[in-house]
């Protein structure tokens, strides 16, 4: 964007900054027309109505953005009543779902002073199936809900002013008004964008224990944006991040997915562990790969990965993603049970539950997920094995398991050139005898003895 002029921005004595076309340079072109739309037919309607948060920041950063939200004094009812094709969502914070063409505008009444954080709806999701279901309103001020981790207060609609209070950091409070095409900044918004400076709106650490989640969205946008952390925040985390415990597992999740699977995981994991939150995240994984840092190396591996799929439009899947997070405290659990003598079938099985049942008390995985990443670490072994390749290769999940058998020799454990074997079999090749198995001359299909009972494999944990 163009800095704006010396003379500064319009302002008047109490109001917000307002910067014109010549100093935001937001082209109009990159503006959804279904968000234009929905700010106008609130306007038409007598409502003050805005373009607001991230995509106001993405617009003025040049990046597109990835959706537009707007911010109304319409209230959920009025806005639900002025569109067709809209629902509330929501059960302590309503905001509207406004489907316009193929795009969800989501719309939200300007918050208050005293109203709670701005997540969109984690109990929706507490059953861990994803969707967020559409409910009848209540009340206008919705209690909060006590397991949130945040400070339990009355959900109060208010200015656009209020609102911007309320935000996270100062780069997600500005609001561009598409008629005028101003940018209103009540804070320092615009400024700090010009320095690429994350910085909480009002004070860190009060804003913080209201909404502990915040302290992982400025992890996320210092990674998405490039941005620093304001020193002042970066305090304020330190002495606040073990609030993090208390905010509810499905909200974890969400935001973990927000977190790892945006593009740019590897440096979001990288930031999480020097601001020491990803041990509160995932301790077990952080204990695991404490105490061997191979390990470390195939959640980089992983989430270098799927960055490299999300810059190369593919999907990426969570399952995928948590299968190597929780590899390596799975594996070294199982490693224990085999050495106490358990086969490694039903200590993977073991150690699998014990994980997971740990885990998802801190972030919860949804069913549709966890099935397909204890599929993905069940395969891991019998792609090892190499046997019956050929029903092993129609399975539906082969896929997603010979990556990752892929991935943990990236990560650098020799697993005896399976991978490569598994890759020259898919490309119609003869594969070449495993070494081991040339080494005693015999066939590929090499059985393995059950003994020595308590011989562990080494997985590299
Ligand atoms: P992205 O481009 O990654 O979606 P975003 O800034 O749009 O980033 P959202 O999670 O979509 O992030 O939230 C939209 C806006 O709502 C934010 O820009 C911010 O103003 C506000 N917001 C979201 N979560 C919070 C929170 N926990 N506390 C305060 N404000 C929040
Ligand atoms: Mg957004």
């Amino acid at each position: 964007m163009n800095p704006p002029p010396s003379s500064g921005p319009l302002r008047d004595a109490t109001g917000p900054r307002r910067y014109g076309a010549r100093e935001h340079g937001i082209s109009p072109t990159g503006i959804s027309q279904d968000a234009l739309s929905v700010v106008r037919s609130l306007r038409s309607a007598g409502f003050e109505s805005y373009l607001v948060g991230g995509c106001v920041r993405d617009l003025l950063l040049g990046r597109p953005p990835k959706d537009f939200d707007v911010s109304t004094s319409a209230h959920p009812a009025e806005v639900h009543a002025l569109f067709r094709r809209s629902r509330i969502v929501g059960r302590r914070f309503q905001i509207v779902h406004v489907r316009s063409g193929r795009e969800i505008i989501e719309v939200s009444t300007f918050r208050g002073h005293h109203s709670p954080g701005f997540d969109s709806d984690p109990e929706t999701v507490e059953s861990g199936e994803g969707d967020e279901e559409a409910i009848e309103i209540s009340s206008q001020n919705s209690a909060v809900c006590a397991n949130s981790g945040m400070l339990l207060r009355d959900n109060v609609f208010g200015t656009v002013e209020e609102d911007a209070l309320r935000r996270d950091f100062t780069v997600n409070g500005l609001y561009y008004d598409p008629d005028a095409d101003i940018v209103l900044d009540f804070s320092t918004g615009v400024a700090d964008l010009e320095s690429r400076l994350l910085r909480v709106v009002g004070d860190p650490a009060q804003r913080f224990q209201e909404d502990p989640v915040r302290m992982i969205r400025a992890i996320r946008f210092a990674a998405k944006l490039d941005f620093l952390i304001d020193p002042f925040a970066v305090a304020a985390i330190a002495r606040c991040r073990q609030l993090l415990e208390g905010v509810a597992a499905a909200r974890m999740f969400e935001e973990i997915l927000k977190l790892l699977l945006a593009g740019k995981g590897e440096k979001t994991f990288a930031l999480l562990e020097h601001h020491r939150i990803f041990e509160l995240l995932f301790p077990a994984t952080a204990d695991a790969i404490r105490r061997a840092p191979l390990q470390r190396n195939l959640v980089t591996a992983a989430l270098r990965n799927s960055d490299e799929r999300i810059a190369n439009d593919k999907t990426v899947t969570p399952a995928f993603l948590f299968a190597a997070l929780l590899w390596p405290p799975m594996i070294r659990r199982m490693q224990m049970l085999v050495g106490k003598g358990e086969p490694p079938v039903a200590a993977l099985h073991e150690a699998a539950a014990n994980v997971v049942g740990a885990q998802v008390q801190l972030i919860t995985i949804p069913r549709r997920f966890a099935t397909p990443m204890r599929e993905i670490w069940e395969f891991q072994h019998r792609l090892e094995a190499r046997r019956s390749p050929q029903r092993l290769l129609s399975h539906p999940r082969f896929r997603a398991a010979y990556d990752f058998l892929l991935l943990r020799e990236q990560a650098g454990e020799d697993l005896d050139g399976a991978g490569h074997w598994w890759t020259q079999l898919q490309a119609g090749e003869e594969p070449a005898a495993p070494r081991s198995s040339a080494e005693d001359s015999a066939p590929v299909r090499r059985r393995r003895r059950r003994k020595p009972r308590g011989g562990a494999r080494s997985d590299g944990g």
